[in-house]
């Protein structure tokens, strides 16, 4: 029987950086679904197929093959066979990723492909549907949030970091769009399951989250 981790929760709130060292840590692998979404958003910008266009979203997204692939540890995502990973984190496919992700074709698509992913393995996996569609039955499950200004702070300060230009307020915003059109779709909206555990990392360090979700995770294995 694999052991599986769900951490759902809305943009920005430290889920795969959490879910990165969890894995890490218990020896498991860790799965994160947002970059599946973003490499059929970059399908879907690079085919020139426009925000408004849900038809084409529908019945394109048959033409993008999505797998993962583990390269030294880290999880590498290929769109037709060309590593994307360089490719998913701009604002714009964020954006993107959260007009398509609502289409059924391209969540029916990728759910499969993760639930496959943790039949035959330990996972953690983060995303906005873990718990309450793609492992319903996770043997832990945490709901990780945080306000959104310290949420676009966080993403604020990792674009300085990288030396990217941006704007705090416009970071803000976009947060708060991409949560709303996340919370409201119709398809498997973020929610927090009713099993799941909520964590507020608003005046939390990474080391705080990381053993309070350790300590449920323990608790679990020993069958607390
Ligand atoms: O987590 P990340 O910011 O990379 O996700 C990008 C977008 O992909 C989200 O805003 C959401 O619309 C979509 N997504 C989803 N279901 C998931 C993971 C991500 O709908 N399990």
């Amino acid at each position: 029987m694999s052991f599986c981790v769900a951490i759902d929760g809305p943009a920005g709130a430290g889920k795969s950086t959490i879910a990165r060292k969890l894995a890490e840590k218990m020896g498991m692998i860790y799965v994160d679904t947002g970059a599946m979404y973003r490499a059929m958003a970059l399908f879907m910008l690079e085919e020139g197929i426009g925000q408004e266009d849900t038809e084409a979203m529908s019945s394109r997204c048959k033409e993008a093959d999505i797998t993962i692939r583990y390269e030294n540890g880290e999880q590498t995502v290929y769109l037709n066979n060309r590593n994307v990973n360089s490719l998913i984190r701009t604002e714009e496919v964020s954006n993107m990723a959260s007009i398509s992700s609502p289409q059924p074709n391209v969540r029916k698509k990728l759910v499969s492909l993760q639930k496959e992913l943790a039949r035959n393995a330990d996972v953690v996996m983060d995303g906005r549907d873990i718990g309450t569609c793609v492992l319903p039955d996770a043997d832990v499950k945490i709901y990780l949030t945080a306000s959104s200004a310290v949420r676009a702070k966080r993403r604020y300060d990792e674009f300085v970091e990288k030396g990217i230009a941006c704007d705090f307020d416009k970071i803000e915003q976009d947060i708060i769009e991409r949560d709303n059109r996340d919370m409201t779709r119709e398809e498997s909206p973020l929610r927090q399951a009713e099993d799941a555990v909520l964590v507020d990392s608003s005046d939390m360090s990474v080391e705080e989250v990381m053993e309070t979700i350790m300590k449920i995770c323990r608790e679990k294995k020993r069958g607390i």
